[in-house]
């Protein structure tokens, strides 16, 4: 019991610190989520900004395409002066910024029209895949070629669009096309936030990379095909995962979406590291406070506990140091009396005898006046000790009445039994051998006076007590360094004992 309390303490104390902790760690997890879905929610919206974007300036440079061969089929355009003719052929489309001129080449891939001269400059694009493409196929519809570097003006990659002029009988009759700096999807890039290490790319459907932020020439135009993330863009018209680029090696969660009506692919990515650095900053922050607030309660509750075990074994020590003798270590009067009635109160419960042993130390006064009150107490000691080695089965107590007088109660014990005790506790004292010249045996000796339940009945249990009383008074008249039971029915010397009057 005294040690069980302050265990419950700490018992209490770390179920405290775990549910704290417990609870920290599941806010931390949701705050960890809450982080990721944000980062989806702004991949998911960057990426949507950029494919309208696309979508939006290459549709309508599509329709100025569409515009230009539905203008060759009219009847008549070729006849129109030159001026006119571009003028109703090329709309304003072709002059915005970042679109290159527009060109109708013929069957040879020779310009026949210039968008932006007349007559149209000297140019031939057979060795073009915008041309080629076309005339060795006649259902490629839009075209969008790879980035290349411009013959005519020397002002970075574009990308071309193109589509195929047939004749009525479905032949190649040649082909229409506009070009697109790819500085205009760099610019589109640059106006979205994506963290630190986020990054963004634009692709044609085959693979090849046409600008990607981070930027970096050394990439436009190399093709991604069999890296692990483009195999995974090609699976789905949109999704999401986690992925490692193979340019740079960055974890990022990425935000793929084919471009609707183009042979282009899009993907968006916020790098991990970006997705959780406030999340961990705070992570660390809240977790290093509640590992304290842990650490506290833990420690405040192992210094209450010991508190509470030293408070537990004092007040024991004490409740024992109140129940016992202090000379003897024999238990006092006021516990003995408790027990007694407790015993008196079972034996009348269950029937079983209950017996008393009173006793007496001989002729104490003259051993005190001879050997002095120190080797008194001692011999005290002695005796004490003498009589609790013989009264060892649970339930037996053994006390100090008062002064040099002990008692000893012996439950489940009928008047031989208690007889038989009596009569070793007496012999081991005798056998002390504890000088007394003054006694007629010389040496230290004890009377007892015993009375058992077994042999007579008594009415309460002080009469029990007074009857082995008169037993002891019995055995001093005897001649002391005896024991006798009540009631006494006749005064028979012990052996080697000398009868002395008088008590
Ligand atoms: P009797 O054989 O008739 O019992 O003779 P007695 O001298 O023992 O007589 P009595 O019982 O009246 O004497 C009790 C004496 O025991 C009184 C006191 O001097 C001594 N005594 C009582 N308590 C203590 C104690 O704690 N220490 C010591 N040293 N002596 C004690
Ligand atoms: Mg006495
Ligand atoms: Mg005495």
């Amino acid at each position: 019991m005294v040690t069980r309390r302050p265990n419950i303490v700490i018992a209490i104390s770390l179920a405290l610190a775990g549910a704290i902790l417990a609870i920290a760690i599941w806010v931390l997890a949701q705050m960890r989520e809450d982080a990721l879905r944000r980062a989806q929610d702004s991949a998911q919206n960057v990426s949507l900004l950029i494919e309208r974007d696309v979508a939006r300036n290459l549709e309508l440079y599509d329709l100025s395409l569409r515009a230009v061969i539905a203008g060759l089929q009219q009847p008549g355009l070729m006849a129109l002066p030159p001026a006119l003719r571009q003028m109703v052929l090329f709309d304003g489309a072709a002059s915005a910024k970042d679109m290159g001129s527009m060109l109708v080449l013929d069957e040879s891939g020779n310009a026949i029209l210039d968008s932006q001269s007349v007559p149209p400059r000297h140019i031939n694009s057979t060795d073009r895949s915008y041309f080629f493409v076309h005339r060795n196929s006649p259902n490629v519809g839009l075209y969008v070629s790879p980035p290349f570097e411009s013959r005519l003006a020397h002002d970075g990659l574009r990308i071309a669009l193109s589509r195929r002029i047939s004749r009525p009988d479905g032949s190649f009759a040649g082909v229409v096309v506009g070009t697109l700096r790819i500085e205009y999807f760099k610019r589109l890039f640059a106006g979205m936030n994506l963290g630190n290490s986020g990054s963004m790319a634009l692709m044609l459907s085959d693979g090849t990379m046409l600008m990607r932020r981070p930027y970096d020439p050394k990439i436009i135009g190399i093709n991604l095909t069999g890296t692990p993330n483009y195999t995974r863009f090609t699976k789905q018209d949109s999704g999401e995962f986690f992925g490692t680029a193979a340019i740079d090696g960055v974890e990022r969660w990425y935000a793929f979406r084919h471009i609707d009506g183009f042979p282009l692919l899009l993907d968006v990515a916020i790098s991990t590291r970006d997705i959780y650095a406030g999340w961990r900053r705070r992570a660390w922050i809240i977790g290093s406070l509640i590992g304290a607030l842990d650490v506290t309660i833990i420690a405040l509750a192992i210094l209450f506990s010991q508190q509470l075990r030293r408070r537990l074994e004092a007040e024991e020590t004490l409740r024992a140091l109140a129940r016992t003798d202090g000379l003897t270590g024999l238990n006092n009067r006021r516990t003995f009396e408790e027990q007694a009635e407790r015993a008196w109160l079972q034996m009348q419960r269950t029937g079983r005898p209950l017996s008393i042993l009173l006793i007496d130390v001989d002729n104490f006064k003259g051993f005190n006046d001879l050997y002095g009150h120190s080797a008194g107490d001692d011999a005290l000691v002695a005796v004490a000790r003498c009589i609790d080695s013989n009264a060892r089965r649970p339930g037996d107590v053994a006390a100090r009445y008062g002064g040099e007088e002990f008692s000893v109660l012996l439950p489940d014990t009928d008047n031989l039994g208690a007889a038989q005790i009596a009569e070793q506790i007496r012999a081991a004292v005798q056998a002390l051998e504890l000088r007394h010249v003054a006694s007629a045996h010389h040496v230290l000796t004890i009377s007892v006076g015993i009375a058992s339940t077994a042999s007579h009945h008594f009415a309460t249990y002080r009469a029990l007590v007074n009857a082995s009383d008169t037993a002891l008074y019995e055995a001093k008249d005897a001649g002391r360094n005896r024991s006798l039971s009540y009631p006494v029915a006749e005064r028979a010397p012990s052996p080697g004992t000398i009868t002395q009057p008088g008590r």
